[in-house]
């Protein structure tokens, strides 16, 4: 086995809404875990609440790391987080820098997602729709609760409502003003790479027609959802991955906010099925080293 992934502190890798380790057999972080393993890393795919405030997550990932941290001996982490997760994970660098290495977020909406937005304006909580969009969120938590074989342990509690404000540009503003750590000081830019100690990194992809719309996404219906979802955009118009637009995406040193992925395919999801040229595996090793190489 080689070396070259084998970072100080392990990685825990933490999804987003509705996410889970494993649905079955089927894992969310797809193709990523055992090739980051083959080159030495020490990788955990954890589990907080799937549909829950980025607050309450993010308490249920600081029990996780302590668990992890008595489990190998290690003495910090290495956060990355896809969507939702990037902002959990940021929660506990924030709260607990002396636990975290380093945060990375993947296609995290870290100044809020206009899919969100536009679902707070198209149905309004309280309203017939409102309660249709809520009534498909709880049903899809359910089904993933009922099927995950990948956690094991207490019921994670579900609050939809609080999921949606932890996810709208508003909301995160407001978690941004208390959790400013690695966002970048001007609209676009890049943030600071290290702060109170733990580096931050961050990748996201936008939806790329003739690449993204093409290859083995022509058989993902997750990419339509995508290519769906991006209509509801209007601030970052045909610069966004389905969910999240490019620059809402950017913390600490952004290694690249126009990788020619959506949303899932970030997560090299579904089933590895991604578009032409895109390699979303490769991105999480390259990151591997580079956390290696950082001494992390
Ligand atoms: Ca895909």
């Amino acid at each position: 086995m080689t070396q070259e992934y084998a970072t100080r502190y392990p990685l825990l890798l933490v999804p987003g809404l509705l996410g889970f380790v494993r649905v079955l057999i089927y894992p969310y972080w797809f193709g990523v875990v055992k090739p980051l393993e083959r080159g030495g890393a020490r990788v955990f795919p954890v589990m907080v609440s799937g549909v829950n405030s980025t607050e309450i997550r993010g308490e249920q990932l600081l029990l996780v790391i302590e668990q992890v941290m008595r489990d190998t001996g290690a003495s910090k982490v290495n956060l990355i987080g896809h969507s939702q997760g990037a902002l959990t994970v940021r929660y506990v660098a924030a709260r607990r820098p002396d636990l975290v290495a380093s945060v990375t977020s993947v296609a995290g909406p870290n100044h809020g997602s206009e899919l969100a937005d536009f679902l707070e304006r198209r149905f309004p909580a309280g309203t017939p729709g409102g309660r249709v969009v809520n009534a498909i969120i709880g049903l899809m938590d359910w089904l993933i609760r009922i099927f995950e074989t990948g956690y094991r342990g207490p019921r994670l509690p579900t609050d939809i409502t609080a999921s949606h404000q932890s996810l709208t540009t508003t909301g995160v503003a407001l978690f941004n003003r208390r959790y400013p750590q690695g966002l970048p000081a001007t609209w676009g830019g890049d943030g600071e790479e290290l702060v109170d100690g733990v580096r931050y990194y961050s990748w996201s992809g936008i939806l790329t027609p003739g690449r993204t719309n093409r290859g083995l996404n022509l058989i993902d219906g997750s990419n339509i959802v995508c290519r769906l979802f991006a209509r509801t955009f209007i601030k970052e118009r045909g610069q966004c991955d389905g969910m999240v637009g490019r620059f809402s995406s950017r913390l600490g040193k952004v290694i690249g906010d126009d990788f020619p992925l959506d949303h899932f395919d970030s997560v090299n999801q579904m089933i590895g099925l991604v578009g032409k040229g895109a390699r979303p595996v490769q991105l999480f090793l390259e990151h591997a080293a580079r956390l290696k190489a950082a001494g992390l």
